[in-house]
């Protein structure tokens, strides 16, 4: 266990708690990764600005208040799973993560368009939105 002293992407700096033996390195290349992340403040900065950029919910007042939620936590997801995507393309370069990285794009993009207040509330479950999602965009032939 240890305290190490990192600096996030966003140029912010914090101390964190590594745990584990430090083989080869290991402690080294943790501490690396946080340069490849945003701190967490300026993250959640990111997902309020994201939310400002989405359509408004169309439903009832109670379908819509549920809605912002769920959508709010599905945005948090999205930009997580955005930057381990960054961060697998720095080191991979084949075509199967470029595919993939394609998809999630898509995937995002769709899941932002949707505007429809009882559709988040029947996705409350990331996996099952990012699914559905999914499945939509393959039922648009391509
Ligand atoms: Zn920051």
């Amino acid at each position: 266990m240890a305290l190490c002293g990192i600096t996030y992407r966003c140029g912010h700096t914090d101390t964190v708690e590594i745990k584990g033996i430090n083989w080869f390195g290991r402690r080294k290349k943790k501490a690396a990764w946080y340069g490849t992340i945003d701190c967490p403040a300026c993250r959640a900065a990111k997902v309020r600005r994201e939310l400002n950029s989405l359509p408004a919910l169309e439903g009832s007042d109670e379908q819509v208040a549920r809605a912002a939620d769920i959508r709010e936590k599905m945005m948090e997801l999205l930009e997580m799973l955005d930057e381990t995507q960054e961060d697998h393309d720095g080191r991979a370069e084949s075509g199967a993560t470029e595919e993939r990285t394609e998809l999630a794009d898509r995937t995002s993009a769709w899941l932002k368009a949707q505007a429809s207040a009882s559709w988040w509330v029947d996705h409350q479950e990331p996996v099952h939105a990012i699914l559905d999602a999914q499945e939509a965009l393959r039922g648009q032939g391509d």
